[in-house]
């Protein structure tokens, strides 16, 4: 049994937090919102008054947060509060740079840290699913490793301090771009009078095979389970994916990297959303693109 903080307990953070529960390990949490407190407290989660309460007894903290600004402020008080020795866990899916200085905030104090963002959502985070990418120190991998696999069916070290969040929005500005591709490619079968399944019988089984279509084809139908049957309702939604494209194009800005495709998937998606689909499965941008061509 492993002394865990939790902090940030919305829809990720509470199911992974439970699971860890169940795993056997003595959880104190604490999150803004007192609704989640109390999920959480259902769960078997301790529920401190503040950050700095639940952290004090802790062998590993985790944090799940909605953008680098909450990590930051989180670590910016933890990181006195926390025991000598503690691992900093950071799940949530924040830009690279502020990884970065949330590693330099831990290093100060001689704590191991890890950037551990997931995929999988919020039905991997109940399922105990995730795919957790890891950047950091191997020594804090290996020691958070077994902690992750609780709340995770993979988890891949991919590299120094803020190779997990590189590889999060890098996978996810393929998915952005793939749905899209999907999507464009099923407007222009509509016009030329294919069938969906017609068009999925054969692109899943060719070149263009991929992901965004297989299991989360947006149109209803060929995949039973896919949001497009429950009427665009997430799912993984636009607002998220727009904020992971965001974040690829922040990284690509300055890194020098090109990504032309990646742009323009980010002004699509902030189009979509900007048009009150925040809450849809970003899948949803089917709808949009069948409205733009008329
Ligand atoms: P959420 O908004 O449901 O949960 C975030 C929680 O953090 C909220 O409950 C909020 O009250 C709490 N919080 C904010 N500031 C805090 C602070 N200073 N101290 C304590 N608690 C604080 O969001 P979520 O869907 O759980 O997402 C969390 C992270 O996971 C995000 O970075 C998101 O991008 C990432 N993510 C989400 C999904 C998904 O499908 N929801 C999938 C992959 C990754």
């Amino acid at each position: 049994m492993t002394n865990i903080a939790f902090i940030g307990l919305g829809n990720m953070g509470g199911p992974m937090a439970a699971n860890l529960v169940k795993a056997g390990h003595a959880v104190t949490g604490f999150d803004l919102s007192a609704a989640s407190c109390d999920q959480a407290r259902n769960d078997g989660v301790t529920i401190s008054d503040s950050a700095t309460d639940a952290v004090r007894e802790a062998d590993v903290v985790i944090t799940m947060l909605p953008a680098g600004k909450h990590v930051l402020s989180v670590y910016a008080n933890l990181v006195s509060s926390v025991k000598e020795g503690a691992l900093l866990i950071d799940c949530s899916t924040i830009d690279v740079e502020s990884a970065r200085k949330a590693h330099d905030l831990a290093r100060e104090r001689n704590l191991m840290s890890l950037d551990a963002p997931v995929s999988g959502g919020v039905g991997g985070a109940k399922g105990a699913t995730l795919t957790f990418m890891a950047g950091g120190e191997k020594g804090a991998f290996d020691r958070a490793e077994p902690i992750l696999s609780k709340m995770g069916k993979k988890v891949v070290h991919c590299g120094e301090p803020g190779a997990g969040q590189a590889a999060k929005i890098c996978n996810n500005m393929i998915l952005g771009i793939s749905m899209i591709g999907v999507a464009e490619a099923f407007v222009l079968g509509e016009k030329l009078g294919l069938s969906h399944q017609a068009l999925f019988d054969v692109a899943s089984t060719s070149s263009g095979q991929c992901w965004s279509l297989t299991t989360y084809c947006p149109v209803p139908g060929p995949v039973p389970t896919s949001p497009a049957n429950n009427d665009y309702k997430p799912g993984f939604a636009a607002a998220l994916m727009l904020k992971d494209l965001k974040l690829a194009q922040e990284a690509a800005l300055a890194s020098g990297a090109s990504t032309p495709l990646g742009a323009e998937a980010a002004q699509l998606y902030a189009l979509f959303n900007g048009a009150g689909h925040e809450g849809d499965d970003f899948s949803g941008i089917i709808n949009f693109l069948r409205g733009q061509t008329g």
